[in-house]
């Protein structure tokens, strides 16, 4: 038996985008056939990474910090490859500290990124979706926002959230059709992490069953798999893509 993903027809609306995670989980989302909408905060990078894919893609400029310029993103998305079927909340960003030092800027930031971002571009996209009775949210969240960790109070809170904001929408919008899940990686080979120091990193590698970081595809695959139609039965889930870390 061979099963193929075929996601020809669809749209796809990846925050976060032009490199590491998000990147991959766009190149394979176009590579099952579907069109995609490359962001970043750049509109020339994202139209770079675009180019590169070739058709079926476009890039536009997204501060997912920004809700007019996710607004803007979407509208622009939908004008130039159609409705959005598959959005992807992704885009998501650190500023680590001990809470006695967290800056209350550090505090907004990562909440208005990681969390507010997700809010506005669900805003954006689920009218259309329920009226096309068809859609799938799927937002990345993180281990951290499962178990917390020392150092990142703002990040683990924005991370928690997203999840019980997606668990909220999809018992909200399951009768329309549209599912929403999570994501949430262990530990990924991408410029998030590359900034682990030697020591950390080790010590790291060490609580990883699997002995290894994942790679940005491993991701990849998971979204490509709630995106498709071999998970129409599956909405407010988290699924923990850690390589067995905190099982
Ligand atoms: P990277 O830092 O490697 O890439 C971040 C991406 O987000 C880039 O495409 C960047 O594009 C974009 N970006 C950064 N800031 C903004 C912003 N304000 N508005 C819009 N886009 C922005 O991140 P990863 O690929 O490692 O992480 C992707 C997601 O996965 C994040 O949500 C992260 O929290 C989550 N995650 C990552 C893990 C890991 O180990 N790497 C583990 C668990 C979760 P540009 O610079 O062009 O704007």
């Amino acid at each position: 038996m061979s099963i193929t993903i075929d996601l020809t027809g669809r749209v796809a609306f990846v925050t976060g985008s032009t490199r590491g995670i998000g990147r991959a989980i766009a190149e394979t989302l176009h590579e099952a056939g579907a069109s995609v909408a490359i962001l970043g905060r750049s509109a020339e990078t994202a139209t770079a990474v675009a180019e590169a894919l070739g058709e079926r893609a476009r890039g536009f400029a997204c501060d997912v910090t920004d809700p007019e310029a996710i607004r803007a993103a979407v509208s622009a998305c939908e004008a130039a490859l159609g409705p959005v079927d598959i959005l992807v909340n992704n885009a998501g960003l650190t500023r680590d500290n001990l809470l006695l030092r967290l800056s209350e800027a550090d505090w907004d930031e990562v909440l208005a990124a990681n969390l507010r971002g997700a809010f506005i571009a669900t805003q954006c996209v689920i009218k259309g979706m329920m009226k096309r009775r068809h859609g799938r949210i799927i937002n990345i969240t993180s281990v951290v926002g499962l178990t917390g960790n020392a150092g990142q109070s703002n990040y683990a809170a924005s991370k928690a959230g997203l999840i019980g904001f997606t668990k909220s929408i999809a018992k909200e919008y399951a009768a329309r059709g549209v599912l929403a899940n999570c994501i949430a990686p262990g530990f990924i080979e991408t410029d998030m992490t590359a900034v682990l120091p030697e020591g950390p990193r080790l010590a790291l590698l060490e609580s990883i069953p699997l002995g290894r970081l994942g790679a940005p595809t491993e991701i990849a695959g998971a979204v490509l798999y709630l995106a498709s139609d071999l998970a129409g039965y599956v909405t407010g889930q988290v699924l923990v893509v850690d390589g067995g870390m905190i099982s």
